[in-house]
């Protein structure tokens, strides 16, 4: 089997209301899959994390180089994608760009071997796993302190067992929201909060001692990604588990945050961090070192579907008769798009998703939905 062609989607949603987290205005979401194709009649699709049109310019300069190639050979073409591009881009797009890449090549292995990705990974752990619903971000017009709670309560209607919220805006404000979403839910419903690097040390050092007894799971991205010992100082200097990683991208980036143990958990982004190449080696990584990993899910369908396959083969740490089980990251804003590429929906019920068994990532593309959310550019 030979690739013969490797095409890029954007997809394109304007908002009707815009939102907004400590980092970004939302006023449209916009996305890209990766579409690898060949001689065979095969096809694989990816999906890559970030600015979706930079990542398109960036898969359309490494195509030329993996036509003609043997897509089974994930390992062979990722090194040597990355090696052609690495002097000018260790991180940044040309992960992002490859994590689309590598994400259609797997879903292309699994189809020509008839099994799951989750299999080609070493084994399906885990066939449902519990999602949480990421939402809570700020509305230009709304207070967030009434919006988020009973934004919150709609999700826990809706069977979540867990949702995350966005912080990072303002300590005293975020700390009133908290407390309201906490109220708002009840003690059972496990919440998380969520900075986007919105804060400086001594913010969220402050934020993360006087959230305590609202019964934080982690405290996601307090601080800027760079400033690995800010991230140990927020660590050390408050008492909710600290996550992070989305912004990490590849096996290097992680290094320094796992050895460290600048967090408690990582969330690596399949479609941002090398895809399932290199997210095995990250998972590798964390095992190593004892830290919970827990994959940042921020796309279409088809990267919801990446994530189920990566959790449900991720090793138990530890095994147990009832072991942890990854949840799985359910953006839960606007964006039709997410279940509309896909020929069958890939959500949540009761609060936990099955993962797809079908070969490679167990999913179907909606060619109809690509035209119909292809951007006028
Ligand atoms: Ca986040």
């Amino acid at each position: 089997m030979k690739i013969t062609a490797i095409t890029t989607h954007l997809l394109e949603h304007r908002l009707a209301q815009p939102f907004q987290s400590a980092s970004a205005y939302f006023d449209s979401r916009l996305h890209l899959l990766v579409e690898v194709q060949t001689d065979e009649g095969l096809t694989g699709w990816g999906e890559s994390l970030g600015p979706a049109q930079m990542n398109a310019a960036v898969v359309a300069g490494m195509a030329p180089g993996l036509i003609g190639r043997d897509p089974l050979e994930t390992e062979k073409l990722w090194l040597e994608t990355y090696h052609r591009f690495r002097d000018p881009g260790q991180r940044g797009l040309t992960i992002t760009a490859l994590s689309g890449i590598d994400m259609a090549l797997w879903d292309l292995k699994g189809k020509a071997l008839g099994v799951s990705v989750a299999t080609l990974l070493g084994g399906r752990f885990f066939e449902v796993v519990p999602a949480y619903a990421t939402g809570g971000f700020a509305k230009p017009g709304l207070a967030r302190v009434d919006d988020i709670p009973a934004e919150l309560q709609r999700y826990k209607a809706q069977g979540f067992g867990a949702a995350k919220i966005k912080i990072g805006f303002d300590v005293d404000e975020d700390l009133a929201v908290i407390a309201a979403c906490r109220e708002a839910i009840g003690p059972q419903m496990r919440l998380m909060i969520d900075a986007n690097h919105g804060y400086d040390v001594v913010e969220a050092i402050r934020l993360g001692r006087l959230a305590e007894p609202y019964d934080i799971d982690w405290f996601e991205e307090p601080v800027l990604p760079e400033l690995m010992d800010a991230y140990l100082d927020v660590r050390g200097g408050q008492p909710i588990p600290v996550a992070g990683g989305e912004t990490w991208h590849g096996r290097w980036a992680m290094k320094d945050a796992v050895e460290r143990r600048c967090i408690d958990i990582l969330q690596p982004d399949l479609g941002g961090t090398g895809g399932f190449t290199e997210g095995r080696r990250i998972a590798d990584l964390c095992a190593l070192h004892g830290v919970r990993l827990v994959p940042h899910v921020w796309g279409t369908g088809v990267q919801i579907a990446a994530a189920l396959q990566y959790i449900s083969a991720l090793p138990p740490n530890p095994p147990r008769p009832a072991p942890l089980v990854p949840m799985l990251e359910f953006d839960c804003t606007e964006m039709p798009f997410r279940q509309e590429v896909l020929t069958q929906p890939l959500a949540p019920v009761g609060g936990v998703v099955s993962v797809p068994d079908g070969p490679g990532l167990g999913i179907e593309i909606n060619r109809d939905a690509l035209k119909r959310y292809r951007p006028e550019l």
